[in-house]
């Protein structure tokens, strides 16, 4: 479980309960489990709640199944243990896979789900740290290229030697599809915790604004809260997973695809808020990437996402956007705080 996760659950820096008096006749329906290497809580509110949680923990069980990298019977390990044989896929790992290879190509492959094999080379799949190789690297960099996957709308092929893993976005998409569900269900509040990926139907019961906790990336707790309601907040951050080399040089789970080696790009946690999760979870682990002048570049583009960005020297720098959505903690008020205009 990652750090973020435990400090979710320890430090409850989501705000679930509303401040004033309870204007909602209905108690919270919520479900917690463990799933796709992560705790996961989903609360919603309504008639059909309990129906529509429990089709939730249905459904996002299935997509482990399709597509974890360990166990056998997934379709992503599947591709990669076909001796680049062409593999057939469901739509919804079609769609994952689609999704994924568009970001490598509009982030210039900041994002790329074939750097499987360099994270496992750095022990960040087992938890079995070390610091490879320039040799290793270079090895295994040559199989590192989301260009080389084949792929028809159904099938997909990747070379020898690849392997791939959609980790960095399905937490993203999971909860799209998980959100499908609710509204399906008739549910028009709920707040979902897919390992700290944050994603929102609608706004609290009571018609206020859902109050989410940024992670101090330097500390415990958060160093801001967002009031946000229908879209998704999902953070990046070097604060994750790491460990420290017999260097004493920090390392993190976050992989420049470029270099093979953790991402110092400037940046110590990226969250990315928009109306599709799949897209802030993409984001938020390639703008980790790209650094802060190629990430405004991009936000500049583009109208589906708002950012916000923490250097490695605690400066905060958000979009335009969500200004009046973010207020920082009383404790952090001190930290340099620009907001990036279009
Ligand atoms: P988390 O899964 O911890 O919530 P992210 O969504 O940022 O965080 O995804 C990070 C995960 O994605 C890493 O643990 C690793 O498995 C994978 N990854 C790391 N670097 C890259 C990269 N450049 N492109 C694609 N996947 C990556
Ligand atoms: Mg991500």
């Amino acid at each position: 479980m990652s750090k973020k996760t435990i400090s979710l659950l320890l430090t409850g820096i989501i705000f679930l309960t509303s401040c004033g008096k309870p204007a909602y006749d209905k108690e919270p329906q919520n479900k917690s489990f463990f799933a796709m290497d992560t705790y996961m809580s989903i609360t919603a509110y309504g008639k059909n709640a309990e129906t529509a949680l429990n089709q939730a923990e249905k459904k996002v069980s299935e997509l482990e199944n399709l597509w974890s990298v360990t166990k056998e019977n997934s379709e992503i390990y599947k591709i990669n243990h076909n001796n680049g044989e062409n593999v057939s896929v469901s739509p919804e790992t079609a769609e994952l896979i689609d999704f994924s290879l568009e970001i490598s190509e509009i982030t210039g492959g900041a994002l790329d789900c074939s750097i499987y094999p360099v994270l496992t080379e750095w022990g960040f799949t087992t938890n079995d740290y070390k610091i490879p190789t320039d040799e290793k690297l270079s090895e295994l960099l040559e199989y590192t290229d989301y260009r080389k996957i084949r792929f028809d709308g159904e099938n997909v092929q990747i070379p020898e030697n690849m392997q791939i893993d959609l980790g960095a976005v399905g937490k993203g998409y999971t909860g799209d599809i998980v959100t499908e569900i609710l509204k399906e269900n008739g549910i028009e509040s709920a707040l979902l915790d897919l390992g700290g990926n944050i994603q929102t139907v609608g706004t609290k019961p009571d018609g206020t604004e859902w109050k989410i906790g940024l992670r101090s990336p330097f500390n415990e707790g958060s160093f801001a809260t967002l009031e946000i309601s229908d879209c998704a907040v999902i953070t990046s951050g070097g604060y994750e997973r790491y460990f420290t080399g017999d260097d004493g040089e920090t390392y993190w789970h976050i992989l420049d695809p470029k270099t093979g080696k953790p991402a110092h790009s400037g940046l110590i946690s990226v969250t990315v808020i928009g109306s599709e999760g799949r897209l802030c979870d993409a984001f938020s682990t390639s703008l980790f990437v790209m650094g802060i002048e190629k990430a405004t570049e991009l936000w500049k583009k583009r109208d589906d996402f708002e950012m916000v960005l923490v250097t490695e020297d605690g400066k905060i720098y958000l979009t335009q956007g969500i200004e009046n959505k973010f207020s920082l903690n009383q404790i952090y008020g001190n930290l340099h705080t620009e907001v990036i205009y279009r």
